[in-house]
């Protein structure tokens, strides 16, 4: 390298891919289904291409000076970098074509499995509702130039008249985020095979320069995680060798080096001490760093990325002032890619207006992106009327009618410590024993029975108006009617409505409670194909009427087996929401837990004894610094007690989490107080029992006994082992039996044989105790 290209004044690190009208998801789930061809499918996606290049440029991002990111990816970034540079699971070697190439077909097999090979495992990306696949790497994978549609694609885009930015994710993330494959010696970490790994890299980014980029973007999120688990020495130490060897290639583009997600912290002397560009900083969830002087280019992340909020541009402009302490040389950025946010307000004709005007999607952040960007070459007064239009929005959002409700907050504010506490657990025991009369080992399900097409078909009807409310209501009853008389049949103790009515889990609460607003076109990749449409919390959240009463009154009505209610927790309703970024979470967990806290008491009243409130999520949104852990474990695990602790003694509160490692929250879990909490653990084999009652876990604990994840019936033997399992490291007297989770995705079929099999299973075991 001699003299480096100017890196861009205003940037974003990535743009949705999905398409407006998800028609990224559309073209590739008919390519699964052999109804289109490969070639109809690249050629969707390569106008994808072409329109969201066309589109930034005319938000304000510019078509030759490396500002607009290429950053597209059919199915995960993660996997396309892995797939890049030959790391493919050995059990989907065959996938490798001789020339050592993997076409498209065989990157989606890897995702999606094939016959007895399961797919690449899939997990959340960073504080994201986003999952990516893991990559498997071991002694054997052979490191090597696999895939060159990165490199196409840049082509595609020289050869339109652009010079764009490709980006990849690192070499230090995808080997920190990789696991050991299979047949992995013990102790060997993906990390030991970074030398061989740079080379793949170098040669990617030699071919890269050969199509015209003068940047490439290498996103290093992982550089800015507490969770990862290689020791932080040995990082760092990847870190510099990676970006020295790197920054050393003689034929290469201008590296940037990008850390969403967090400050880089002690990762950010080691970047800027190696040959690379410009970093990346995100001054969003990171702070200003200190101590630093240097000449490269900071990125300086300051439009928010996670979230959907227009937010204070005064204040955008004035940290990347203060970034100008650090370095002469100072750009913007968002501060993650704006793939976690929907494209466009403008799309959005039934939001609101004033609502609107507090909002900015993708498209009006690179907007401000851009704004910003005049601001910092031209000085302040160039966009005093941006910045005056932005300050004047958050005034209004401020002041507005909603967002701060008096009665509202006249109760967050006189919460006591008794609010979030229940009675001793000894005596709630005896009374729910008294109360409830189940038997030993008590059967249920975690809520939701298959969705049919049926119910979507209703659901449809409803909206679009075909169908009345009162039409639809009958429908969703004579689904619970059946579904009532079927766990009766099979011989469940604790029964389940199974949530037809419900759309979402979050969102049908988000559209029953004031504070909330829903979107038509805004969806988020969830992961693949799979996209959410998550709702908007912009105000005090309060309860107008009950929401679910009446459907479980219904349901009691139909049995004389306990009906089991059914909600979603607070901290699930928060982090599957785009969340009001005013006020701490704490206070808005605690005002919806209020919400929840008087359905509670409603059902109660009702006369339903058993009450789940669902946390899956409860995981999920813990921080990435370990310093941010104890106080997001004190406010989340405290609105699921102030939501649960109004109930009487006899009242059986249940919770149910999924989804994830629960390691680091475990002690979280018990703090909870739920008298019964149920928790995925079939496909683990149970790993996390022992765990849980170490943790001095004296109530009730469901760990699942059927992945329901899968299409799979688990047999009888199966069911029975896991229970033995379960039997071996709990006391027998706390045990529950049920799935892993809802049964919404899966069909009747296997739905009614797997219920069977837990059953036959169960009475076994009760028989031999
Ligand atoms: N009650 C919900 C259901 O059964 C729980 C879903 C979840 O844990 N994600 O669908
Ligand atoms: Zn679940």
């Amino acid at each position: 390298m001699t003299t480096s290209p100017a890196f861009p004044i205003g940037t974003i690190l990535g743009y949705p891919r999905i398409g407006r009208r998800r028609e990224l998801k559309k073209a590739v789930e008919s390519f699964w289904a052999g109804k289109i061809s490969v070639e109809e499918l690249e050629a969707t996606a390569a106008e994808l291409r072409r329109v969201t290049r066309e589109r930034l440029l005319s938000l304000g991002l510019g078509r030759a000076d490396s500002s607009i990111p290429e950053a597209f990816s059919y199915y995960d970034q993660v996997l396309d970098a892995a797939v890049t540079v030959g790391a493919i699971p050995t059990r989907f070697e065959r996938l490798v074509k001789e020339d050592g190439t993997i076409d498209l077909a065989g990157y989606f097999t890897i995702a999606r499995g094939e016959g007895a090979d399961t797919p690449a495992e899939m997990t959340k990306w960073f504080d994201s509702n986003y999952h990516y696949l893991v990559p498997e790497i071991g002694p054997e994978t052979k490191l090597h130039l696999a895939s060159d549609r990165l490199v196409r694609e840049v082509a595609e885009a020289t050869a339109s008249g652009f010079r764009t930015r490709p980006v990849i994710v690192g070499p230090v993330t995808l080997l920190l985020l990789s696991k050991p494959s299979e047949g992995a010696p013990d102790g060997f970490q993906p990390l030991d095979r970074l030398d061989d790994l740079l080379p793949v890299y170098a040669e990617l980014l030699a071919a890269l320069t050969a199509v015209g980029a003068e940047w490439v973007q290498l996103d290093e999120p992982a550089l800015v995680s507490e969770s990862i688990e290689v020791d932080r020495a040995v990082v760092l130490a990847a870190t510099k060798r990676a970006y020295d060897l790197l920054g050393g290639a003689v034929i290469r583009p201008s590296v940037f080096v990008s850390a969403p997600y967090g400050s880089l912290d002690d990762a950010l002397p080691v970047l800027v001490d190696t040959p690379v560009e410009a970093i990346g900083i995100d001054l969003v969830k990171g702070d200003l760093p200190s101590g630093i002087s240097t000449t490269k280019v900071l990125v300086g992340g300051v439009v928010d990325g996670h979230n959907i909020w227009r937010g204070d541009l005064e204040a955008a402009l004035s940290s990347l002032e203060s970034l100008r302490g650090l370095s002469p040389n100072v750009t913007v950025s968002s501060s993650i890619s704006l793939f976690h946010t929907p494209h466009d307000v403008e799309d959005e004709p039934l939001l609101d207006d004033q609502l609107k005007s507090w909002l900015a999607f993708a498209d009006q952040k690179v907007g401000q992106v851009a704004t910003l960007a005049k601001g910092l070459v031209e000085g302040k007064s160039a966009i005093r009327a941006e910045l005056d239009a932005a300050s004047a929005a958050l005034a209004d959002r401020h002041q507005a009618a909603g967002v701060r409700d008096g009665a509202v907050r006249a109760r967050t504010g006189s919460l006591t410590e008794a609010d979030f506490s229940r009675g001793e657990y000894g005596a709630r025991l005896s009374a729910q024993d008294a109360a409830l009369q189940l038997p030993f080992l008590p059967t249920t399900t975690i809520g939701s029975f298959p969705q049919t097409g049926d119910i979507r078909r209703q659901r449809a009807a409803l909206v679009s108006g075909a169908i009345t409310d009162d039409v639809y209501k009958q429908a969703m009853r004579d689904e619970i009617r059946r579904v009532v008389d079927l766990q009766e049949e099979i011989g469940l103790d604790v029964i389940v409505h199974g949530e037809p009515e419900r759309n979402d889990m979050v969102q049908y609460f988000a559209e029953n409670l004031d504070g909330f607003a829903v979107t038509q076109n805004g969806w988020v990749q969830s992961y693949g194909s799979r996209c959410t449409r998550p709702s908007i919390l912009w105000g005090d959240v309060s309860r107008p009427a009950p929401i679910t009463v009446e459907w479980s009154t219904y349901t009691q009505s139909l049995t004389e087996k306990p009906v089991k209610g059914m909600l979603t927790g607070p901290v699930t309703i928060l982090a599957w929401s785009f969340v009001r970024d005013d006020q701490p979470l704490r206070e808005t967990a605690n005002q919806v837990a209020l919400a929840l806290r008087d359905e509670i008491k409603d059902l109660e009243s009702a006369g339903i004894g058993i009450i789940q409130v669902d946390e899956p999520a409860l995981r999920e949104l813990l921080p990435l610094k370990k310093k941010d852990h104890d106080d997001y474990l004190d406010w989340s695990v405290g609105s699921f007690r102030l939501a649960t602790a109004g109930v009487a003694d006899r009242t059986q509160i249940h919770t149910h989490l999924c989804y994830s490692e629960f390691g680091v929250v475990i002690d979280a879990i018990n703090r909870l107080d739920a008298d019964v909490t149920s928790i995925e653990a079939a496909r683990s084999k149970m790993e996390v029992v022992p765990d849980i009652q170490s943790s001095g876990f004296g109530r009730g604990i469901g760990p699942g006994v059927y992945d329901i994840h899968s299409p799979r019936v688990p047999s009888v033997d199966e069911v029975s082992e896991l229970i033995e399992i379960a039997l071996g490291s709990i006391p027998e007297r706390q045990v529950w039996i049920n799935p892993d989770c809802g049964l919404k995705t899966r069909g009747y079929d296997e739905t009614v044989e797997s219920l069977k099999n837990i059953l036959t299973a169960t009475r076994a075991a009760r028989s031999r105790s």
